[in-house]
């Protein structure tokens, strides 16, 4: 009978996978697999009770089996598994937050769920995984000025904020840049006190090498028309002499004025940050650059959110190696909603200052070819000593000449002191580094994770510093690939939806529509992979999530359209109608908060 050899093999398969898991758990104890085995128990128990009873009715037919009760079961549409061979299937079993099996739609016969979902044909995938990001909470007074497109705009948002605080409260943003307002001018502090008369203001521009301050501002910090400009700053005047509100370089003046926010305004303002990322498909998060101190901060929030939040893994910055290893020593391997990362080094800058560390120089400097954040010398100790302590690396590396560095430094490391299974990885690899260079990241398991949404969105800088070859490779994909290196997909919130990124990654187009090396395109599946199981790999998490398969998390989200089949162009207009968090609805796109 073909029913019970479909259930009896998904059980086996369960059964199988389960008792993996406990090997694996078993071989490596740690108190985090330690809890995964322990939670992969009930799975086992159900796939035991089904066969006995499947046993049982040996002989019956099929609707005499009693069927297997679940949590939840979604079906009648396209579930991309995102396993090894990419299998499609049209529906899915969860229970207790994780996969019990997917299969057809013989799933509703052999299970029975008290919440059953028709998916209508639409796409069930698992979250996504944003291995490279930055979230942070914000005080209550801090405007974000990002997407701001005009004076006007940012002018609402002032006098919002301000209706918000009460009069006499600081307001600060950040993120404004005058050649993306349509007055195409810089505000003033006029523009801010029409918003906000009663309040200081004072909005960082984007790059934060300058600032707008409104009158009242100026005022509290003593700055007038007399005042001179302070050392390695320029307070910028009209005809008249008078400040016009825009302090070059040294808007710490105004800055450092504002009252510090609390802890608890910190902390609320992160919940609502991270639960946002739900709304963008994205369960699970690496973020690039935290602090022991900041580690605390986030495990607090993991301990009292009242909102879900995506799974997070942070990365710490080398300073004070003591406190790193002193939380280590407290927290273990975390839990599988917040964990200890890999070690941050930076080694070079991006493309915007432009500081990337290139082998040739920039296209229009011929003596400029960036620079090192550390010397070489430094960095090579660094990267051995972190190596040594035993923690995995996340290393920042943009330019093709910081690339190789770091590439031929952890070889080096790694031939002298070998290490399985390390998985230290490059973030960036935003130009294509010498074809050795690859060669040596595939001998020796160096991984990537990188911004494909970066040719979208950073087009303007690559053109203005980059020619030729370079340009036309900025962020490769393929190329690294095809040389046998794992690849990861992630935003460095540049912007944060994954969509973008896809979207890049498939077309390799930029904002202007311009192509960019095509034959670094990758398919819509490698993309997909890339921002789900293989972000849970670099990770080392690739048991516990990023693909839709026995005993892993039900992270799972229902896209608006046929990702895998639509014209690529369509991609960046594809939605996420649901978000799954470990089995549970915890996003779904209505028409109220449809944006
Ligand atoms: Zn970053």
């Amino acid at each position: 009978m073909n029913t019970r050899k479909k259930i009896t093999t998904s059980i086996f398969d369960i059964l199988r996978r389960s008792l993996r898991s406990s090997w694996f758990a078993r071989s490596q104890e740690t108190p985090f697999s330690r809890r995964f085995r322990l939670a992969l128990n009930p799975l086992a128990l159900i796939a035991l009770l089904t066969l006995s009873a499947c046993g049982a009715n040996n002989e019956s037919t099929q609707s005499n089996v009693a069927k297997i009760p679940v949590d939840l079961i979604l079906h009648n549409g396209k579930v991309l598994t995102v396993d090894q061979n990419f299998s499609i299937h049209s529906a899915i079993a969860v229970s207790a937050g994780k996969v019990i099996v997917t299969g057809d739609e013989s799933i509703l016969a052999q299970y029975k769920a008290s919440k059953i979902i028709d998916l209508n044909g639409k796409i069930l995938m698992p979250g996504f995984n944003d291995s490279h990001t930055h979230i942070s909470g914000n005080p209550r007074r801090y405007i974000d000025l990002g997407d701001v497109s005009s004076i006007i705009e940012m002018q609402a948002l002032v006098r919002n904020k301000a209706r918000n605080l009460g009069p006499g409260e600081w307001i600060t943003g950040y993120g404004w840049s005058e050649d993306e307002l349509t007055e195409q001018r810089k505000p003033t502090r006029y523009d801010l006190d029409d918003a906000a008369p009663n309040n200081p203001v004072v909005l960082t521009r984007a790059g934060a090498h300058s600032a707008v301050g409104s009158t009242m501002a100026l005022a509290l910090a003593g700055i007038n028309s007399q005042t001179p400009d302070p050392e390695g700053g320029v307070i910028e005047r009209d005809d008249s002499g008078n400040p016009t509100g825009i302090i070059r370089e040294r808007h710490n003046l105004l800055l450092d004025l504002v009252p510090p926010s609390s802890e608890k305004e910190i902390i609320a303002s992160l919940e609502v940050n991270l639960n946002q990322l739900l709304t963008k498909g994205i369960t699970s998060i690496t973020d690039a650059q935290k602090t022991p101190a900041q580690y605390q901060r986030w495990e607090t929030l993991y301990e009292q959110a009242t909102l879900p939040l995506p799974r997070s893994t942070l990365q710490f910055e080398w300073h004070d190696p003591n406190s790193i290893q002193a939380l280590k020593q407290r927290v273990g391997a975390g839990n599988d909603n917040l964990k200890i990362g890999p070690i941050k080094i930076f080694v070079d800058g991006g493309f915007t200052g432009p500081a990337a560390y290139t082998i040739e120089p920039y296209r229009n400097q011929p003596n400029y070819r960036g620079y090192l954040n550390i010397p070489e010398n430094e960095l090579v100790d660094q990267i051995n000593e972190i190596h040594n302590a035993g923690w995995q690396m996340g290393i920042h590396a943009i330019g093709d000449a910081a690339i190789e560095l770091v590439v031929d430094t952890l070889a080096d490391t790694l031939t002298r002191a070998p290490k399985a299974d390390h998985r230290h990885y490059l973030n960036h690899f935003s130009m294509r580094p010498p074809e050795d260079t690859m060669k040596k990241m595939a001998a020796h398991n160096i991984h990537i994770t990188q911004q494909a949404n970066f040719t979208y969105t950073l087009e303007g800088r690559y053109a203005e510093n980059l020619d030729g070859f370079r340009l036309a490779h900025n962020n490769p994909i393929r190329s690294p690939m095809d040389h046998g290196v794992v690849v990861a997909l992630s935003s460095d919130i540049l912007p944060i939806g994954p969509m973008v990124g896809l979207y890049a990654a498939v077309t390799r187009k930029g904002m202007s529509g311009a192509v960019y090396g095509p034959e670094e395109a990758i398919s819509i599946d490698q993309a997909l992979r890339a921002y789900t199981s293989i972000g849970a790999f670099i990770n080392f998490d690739e048991d516990i999530k990023g693909t839709l398969e026995t005993g892993k998390y039900a992270d799972m989200i229902v896209l608006s359209e046929d990702i895998l089949s639509i014209d690529p162009e369509r991609i960046l207009d594809v939605d996420v109608l649901q978000t799954f968090l470990g089995g549970e609805l915890v996003f779904e796109k209505t028409p109220a908060n449809n944006q």
